[in-house]
């Protein structure tokens, strides 16, 4: 999912070529926006950490782009092309080194296993929009 600073600031494109060239295939994609109880059950996983209320704040604070990529070792690869958590820590020529200003608004959310990854897609897309 690009965040919702990723499309304020202007870098769906560029972060849309940087997951072409990386190798991913674009199974779905969508312009959407989430509601606050939507981007609060999406982060569930986090609802007893102290920064939650603000992470969901964020992510429905403005459009997102949801999309399902594949790819062999497709989560592992996509966490190094997105790089660290906080941008700061992030490595060189990563998407949130390169488009992220701080840990809250990181540009870029990528699924960490598979298991999520399909829970995750079942979130915004049917098997309709799926190719
Ligand atoms: P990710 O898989 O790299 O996105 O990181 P996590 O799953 O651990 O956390 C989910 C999201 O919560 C991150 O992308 C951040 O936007 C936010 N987040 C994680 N840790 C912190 C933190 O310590 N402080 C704040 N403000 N936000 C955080």
């Amino acid at each position: 999912m690009i965040k919702p600073d990723g499309v304020a600031n202007g870098h769906t494109g560029a972060i849309l070529e940087d997951i072409i060239k990386g190798g991913f295939k674009i199974i779905a994609l969508k312009y959407t926006r989430l509601s606050k109880e939507i981007a609060g059950q999406f982060y569930a996983v986090h609802s007893e950490r102290p920064f939650y209320t603000d992470l969901v704040n964020f992510m429905s604070s403005g459009p997102i782009v949801a999309a399902i990529l594949e790819k062999d070792n497709a989560v592992e690869d996509f966490r190094t092309l997105i790089g660290a958590t906080d941008p700061s820590k992030a490595d060189a020529g990563t998407i949130r080194n390169k488009y992220a200003k701080s840990i809250d608004a990181n540009a870029i959310h990528g699924s960490d296993s598979d298991e999520n990854a399909q829970i995750e897609g079942s979130f915004f897309f049917t098997a309709f929009e799926r190719f």
